[in-house]
Parts: C-alpha cells; sequence; structure tokens
C-alpha cells in the first residue's frame, strides 16, 4: 500500500513517520509513505501559498493552483487510476476503527493537510475529495490529523506488526475494549497481577480476558455494547 501526504509541513510529518512501528515498517518496504510540499508547486515568485478570504474574516485561505498542483504530480509520479483522495477536515466523515479497515485495504491514499482557514472549495470541488475528521473539534492544521489515518492504516499492513494479533486484540477491532494488561513483577505497590494470568492455563486466560473486555468496555463505553447489539 502506499501513502502520499500533501502538506505545508512535509518534515512534520516525516519526523513522526520515521519513528518506531511505522518507521520501520517503511524502510522494510510493508508500506509506502511520502510526504510532499504544497509550496514546491506555487508559481507565485515570493513562494506564497495563500491568500486572503473573499468575504473577509482573520484567517488565510490556502489557494487552489498549488494544491491542484500538487495533487496532479502526485497522481502522475504514482500512475495510479483508483486514487483515494483525503481532505483532513473538522467537517468530514468522523474516523473511526470501521473506516480505518476500510482505507487498510485501499492500493493508494493521498491524504491533504489543509491549514489557516481551510482550502479554497473550488479545488477540493474539482478533485472530488472526501472529507475525514478525526473528531468533533479543531486543530491548526491537517498534518496531526493525516498523521493518525496514516499510522492507524499503517499497522493494519502485513508485516508492519508482528502479527494479525497484535492489531485485531485490540480496542476497537471487534467493537469491544482491550482487555486490561499487566507486566512484570507480580506485585507492585501492594497490587497484584490477577491470578488467573499467572496460572499458565490458556482457556481460561482468554476466558478471563473476553470476560474483563467486556466488562471494561460497559464500564468506559456502554454506548459500544448497545451498537453492537442493534
Ligand atoms: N475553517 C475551517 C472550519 O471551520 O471548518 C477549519 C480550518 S482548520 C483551523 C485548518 C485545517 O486543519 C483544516 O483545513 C483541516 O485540514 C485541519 N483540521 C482541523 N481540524 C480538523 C479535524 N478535526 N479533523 C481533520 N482535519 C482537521
Amino acid at each position: 500500500m502506499r501513502i502520499d501526504i500533501a502538506t505545508l509541513f512535509p518534515a512534520m510529518c516525516e519526523a513522526v513517520l520515521s519513528e518506531s512501528v511505522v518507521g520501520r515498517g517503511r524502510k522494510s518496504g510493508f508500506i509506502t509513505i511520502e510526504c510532499h510540499n504544497i509550496r514546491d508547486y506555487t508559481l507565485d515568485k515570493h513562494r506564497r501559498v495563500d491568500d486572503k478570504a473573499y468575504g473577509g474574516g482573520t484567517g488565510m485561505v490556502m489557494q487552489a493552483q498549488p494544491v491542484y498542483d500538487c495533487i496532479q504530480a502526485i497522481k502522475e509520479k504514482t500512475g495510479e487510476e483508483r486514487s483515494r483522495i483525503i481532505y483532513l477536515s473538522p467537517q468530514g466523515k468522523r474516523l473511526d476503527q470501521q473506516l480505518v479497515k476500510e482505507l487498510a485495504e485501499e492500493e493508494h491514499l493521498i491524504l491533504l493537510c489543509g491549514h489557516y482557514e481551510g482550502v479554497d472549495q473550488r479545488v477540493l470541488d474539482e478533485l472530488e475529495v472526501e472529507e475525514i475528521s478525526v473528531g468533533d473539534y479543531v486543530v491548526t492544521g491537517g498534518e496531526l490529523p493525516a498523521l493518525i489515518i496514516a499510522d492507524a492504516v499503517a499497522r493494519l499492513q502485513e508485516g508492519v506488526l508482528p502479527n494479525e494479533d497484535a492489531y485485531s486484540i485490540e480496542s476497537h477491532y471487534n467493537g469491544v475494549l482491550e482487555y486490561p494488561q499487566y507486566t512484570r513483577p507480580e506485585v507492585w505497590r501492594d497490587r497484584r497481577v490477577p491470578d488467573v494470568l499467572l496460572s499458565g492455563h490458556h482457556q481460561n486466560i482468554e476466558k478471563w480476558q473476553r470476560e474483563k473486555a467486556v466488562e471494561v468496555t460497559k464500564v468506559k463505553r456502554p454506548d459500544m455494547l448497545e451498537n453492537k447489539e442493534k
């Protein structure tokens, strides 16, 4: 799978995507992620990419031309016919694990990061982008939301995590939250690891984990169980 990120701050994205699990997954070739600087596509001699909003207002708006040319260059470079172009936007469909799974099955994602007041509507219409939001709040730019998508999608690619269990036995994957986790020592500040986990009895351990997952979900996110029953 391939992800291209169009941004005014490629270094910010690279810094995050070069580290840890995703960084190793990229190095090992399990996923390709490239960050592109929209500013490289401006035709303005001062390398400007934004201008004042028609109709007034305090913030600047990203201009259509550099965004369009950047996305076209990505399409030409990758030669992908069926690229899914996503504009990160607080107005978009809210991201959840179901949508992450769907995105992870795509061949190619292009993630467009807005900044300032956002992007000229005409380029969004021209590119027929799909809008995705990371939640009902506003951050300063699309970079952090794009990184969330890239990370969540990358960890579902074969080879990025050690095996399928590493992501399938995880909160939200099967509609419940994960059971509590413990590591050494067995006793810490008089708090003991539950006996069943030390028993070595795999069936009992799995039963405990299943029951705890439901219990934790009931307490922390009862809405998830209600949705499951529907
Ligand atoms: N003026 C826009 C509005 O009110 O809908 C918000 C612009 S926001 C300050 C700048 C950029 O951050 C957006 O273009 C978008 O790319 C990104 N952004 C902000 N909040 C986001 C969210 N919740 N999900 C995804 N992207 C977001």
